[in-house]
Parts: C-alpha cells; structure tokens; sequence
C-alpha cells in the first residue's frame, strides 16, 4: 500500500518591518526653506548606512526626522513598522525611548556620575528595575572594552573613552536603530577609527546603525551611503541610484 504524506505548507512569517521607511518626505522651515525635498528611504533591519553630504544639504534635517524629534511636513515615516504621523507626542516620545539609541559629536554624558550611571541612564524610562539597569549597563560598557572604567566620571576620561560610553548608553536598551551624528567629528583620527571600528563590530552583531557625516572618507568605508544635496537623494549605493 502506498501512502503518502503531506508536509503542510510553512506557516507564512511576514518579513519584520523595515526599520525606517521614508516616503516623499519634506521639511520646511519657517521663511520658506525646504531643507528636505522628497526623500525616499527604506533602511532594512542591520544595515550599517552613512548619510552623507556638505554642510546645509539637510543631513541635521534628516536625522531629526528619522530620530522622531521632529515631523515631516509632509510625507510619511515610519520606526519599526509604526507610523509616526498616528502617534500623540507622548507616545511618539515612547517609540524613540524603545527604538531609538543617539550618539552626537559632544558626546552629552551627564557630568559628575560615573560611566556606570551614565549608561544606565539609557534605561530610565524602560521600567526596568534599578539593579537590572545597573546589570545592562555594565554589560554594554564590557562590550565597548570600557569594563574597567565603570565608575570613571566623563572628565577622567579621554575623548575617544566618552564616546564609547555614549556609544554604551545608545545601545543598552537594543534599540531597533543606532543613529549617529557626526560621532567622530570631536575626537583625533586615532580615536575616531576607533570609535568607527566599534560601530562596524556593533554592526556584525545585529545592530542597524546610521551614520551622519560630511567626513567622504568615513563614509567611503561604510557598506551603504545616501548621499543627500539640497534636501534631495543624489545617491544611494543600495538602491544603484546615482547622481543626475
Ligand atoms: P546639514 O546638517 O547638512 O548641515 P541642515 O539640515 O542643518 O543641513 O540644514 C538644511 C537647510 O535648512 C539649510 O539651508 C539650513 O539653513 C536650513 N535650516 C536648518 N534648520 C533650520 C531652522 N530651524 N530654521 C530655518 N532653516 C533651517
């Protein structure tokens, strides 16, 4: 007797999100300037991506944007499969908190605490139990090789050192998107590929990361760069896009 069997179909997973998505996106400011032009963007889930291009082309613009510190004009965005535009500030507030770690050129470490407390400082709006903040936080400061200088405070240590630190508390929560701005544009080029060199090892462990930056060598090493002029996208290397 011959019987066969039947293997049901694999349930269908939808892919995840993607963890940015952009649609003709503008930005105007008050007197008329249009600091972003119809922005298309689609960052997939651990992408490592430069937005690159001179000063004034857009690129603060962008990342407040993409930060949910500000809202588009027009133009939709979305975090994690979340629309923005459908959110009260209170609650986009929350979806930053959860899905967002920054890191800016100043570094903004709070002075007069150690890198311990600075960290889990990243969790305080997580609900997370004191002790277990504290937990997290020295776990992110070993993975950035600062795991002896926990109760360092910000001026006992070197540029390159708070940095890490930011980088720490920008990734203590596992956020959906790291965002970086400009984060070497304050440190010597020694500690500024270092700093890089971190954010690539972040990278290979599964953290999408987005770096701001008019530094072209930085970005050259980057696997994606958007290339924005005057609020525009003049190229993007994932899509094949190039320059008009
Ligand atoms: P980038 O970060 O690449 O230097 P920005 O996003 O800061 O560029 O600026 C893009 C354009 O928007 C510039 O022409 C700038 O002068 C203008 N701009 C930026 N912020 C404001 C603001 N708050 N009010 C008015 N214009 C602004």
């Amino acid at each position: 007797m011959i019987t066969t069997t039947t293997t049901p179909p694999p349930a269908a997973t939808p892919p995840p999100p993607a963890v940015v998505r952009l649609r003709e996106v503008t930005k105007e400011y008050a007197g008329g300037v249009r600091a972003l032009d119809g922005i298309d963007l689609h960052v997939g889930r651990g992408q490592l991506l430069g937005i690159v291009g001179p000063s004034g082309s857009g690129k603060s613009t962008l990342l407040h944007v993409v930060g949910t510190l500000d809202r588009p004009t027009t133009g939709t965005v979305e975090i994690a499969g979340h629309d923005v535009a459908a959110l009260a500030d209170r609650e986009v507030s929350a979806l930053r908190a959860r899905h967002i770690g920054f890191v800016f050129q100043a570094f903004h470490l709070v002075p007069g605490i150690g890198a311990l407390e600075n960290v889990a400082e990243g969790l305080l709006y997580s609900g997370l139990p004191r002790a277990l903040r504290r937990r997290m936080a020295a776990d992110a400061l070993t993975r950035v090789g600062l795991a002896d200088r926990m109760k360092h405070r910000p001026h006992e240590l070197s540029g390159g050192q708070k940095q890490r630190v930011a980088i720490a508390r920008a990734v203590v929560g596992d956020p959906d998107l790291l965002l970086a701005d400009e984060p070497t544009g304050a440190l010597d080029s020694k500690s500024g590929q270092a700093v890089m060199d971190l954010l690539h090892e972040l990278n290979a462990q599964g953290t999408t990361i987005a770096v701001i930056t008019h530094d072209t060598q930085i970005a050259e090493r980057l696997p994606r760069q958007v290339r924005i002029r005057d609020g525009r996208i003049a190229a993007d290397t994932a899509t094949g896009k190039a320059a008009a």
